[in-house]
């Protein structure tokens, strides 16, 4: 269960800030628990979509989400993609992703985001890795075409068709059993390769490798890392600064104080 009802000492998160100095190379690993201060669902955590179990067409959210049902099915696909955006519909970047935005300032800041509603660019960041993709970035399976779309309520059908030959539309987003997009993976090579000081990992579950290395790795040299999330994960025992806190309620505040010092 989520704990909402938490209490982070200042001294941990004065602990954090001095970490970010002027011109340090932080690399932000976000989830969907940054977003679900927006009201966004997560997919893991209390209330999120994998606990609504098995899709209304009797297939489980994995299969309803995966690049071969968009092959076989798209409709299927497509309606549960809907659901997601719809979930996003009117919702906006919150406190922590204006901060991280704010940290430029004075640190060298890379986002690498699971997620897939476009709030940390919306917010102001420049340099991030959207690993999922995006979900407002519609292309066609079949010919260059491309559109950018503020949501799904203008679309006429689903799924949509591309108007230049016809073929099936869909989001530039990472489903179940698909490969990274190269750009994403090179792009997060070219951030690994040219260094990093300092992680934060805030609101993800870490399953996925490619999150979790860059923290264990960065925690077996040394470096300090941070996890800012209210429940535990992989992470937790591995991370020199464990913050169990809300992501709006904490990154501002690690962010006005790193900006004070800066
Ligand atoms: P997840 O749902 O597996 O994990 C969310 C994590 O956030 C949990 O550890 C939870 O404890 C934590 N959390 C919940 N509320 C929080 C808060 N207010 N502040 C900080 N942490 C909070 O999500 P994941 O690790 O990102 O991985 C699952 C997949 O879900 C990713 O592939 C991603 O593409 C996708 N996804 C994206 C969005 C989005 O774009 N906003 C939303 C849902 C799922
Ligand atoms: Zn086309």
């Amino acid at each position: 269960m989520t704990n909402n009802n938490l209490h982070v000492d200042q001294s941990h998160l004065d602990a954090v800030a001095a970490e970010l100095r002027r011109g340090a190379r932080v690399l932000v690993i976000t989830g969907a628990g940054i977003s679900a201060d927006s009201g966004l669902p997560t997919y893991r955590g209390v209330g999120g979509l994998y606990d609504r179990g098995n899709a209304p067409d009797g297939v489980s959210i994995e299969q309803a989400l995966s690049g071969a049902m968009m092959a076989r099915a798209p409709a299927v696909c497509w309606r549960h993609i809907g659901e997601i955006e719809s979930a996003c519909r009117g919702a906006v970047p919150n406190s922590a992703h204006t901060a991280l935005a704010q940290l430029q300032a004075v640190c060298d800041v890379t986002v690498l985001t699971q997620n897939v509603d476009g709030f940390h660019r919306a917010a102001g960041s420049r340099q991030v890795i959207e690993m999922h993709g995006n979900l407002h970035a519609l292309h066609c399976v079949r010919c260059p075409y491309e559109r950018q779309v503020a949501d799904y309520a203008g679309l006429d059908t689903l799924p949509p068709r591309c108007p230049d030959c016809g073929a099936l539309v869909r989001p530039r987003v990472v489903l179940f059993g698909e490969m990274l997009p190269d750009a994403a993976v090179a792009e997060y090579h070219r951030v690994l390769r040219h260094g990093i000081d300092v992680v934060i990992a805030v609101g993800t579950t870490a399953v996925f490798p490619y999150i979790c290395a860059p923290v264990m790795d960065a925690a077996r040299r040394g470096l300090p890392t941070v996890e800012i999330n209210p429940d535990e994960t992989e992470l937790s025992p591995v991370v020199s600064h464990r913050i169990g806190g809300r992501a709006a309620a904490v990154v501002p505040r690690i962010v006005a104080t790193a900006l004070a010092l800066g």
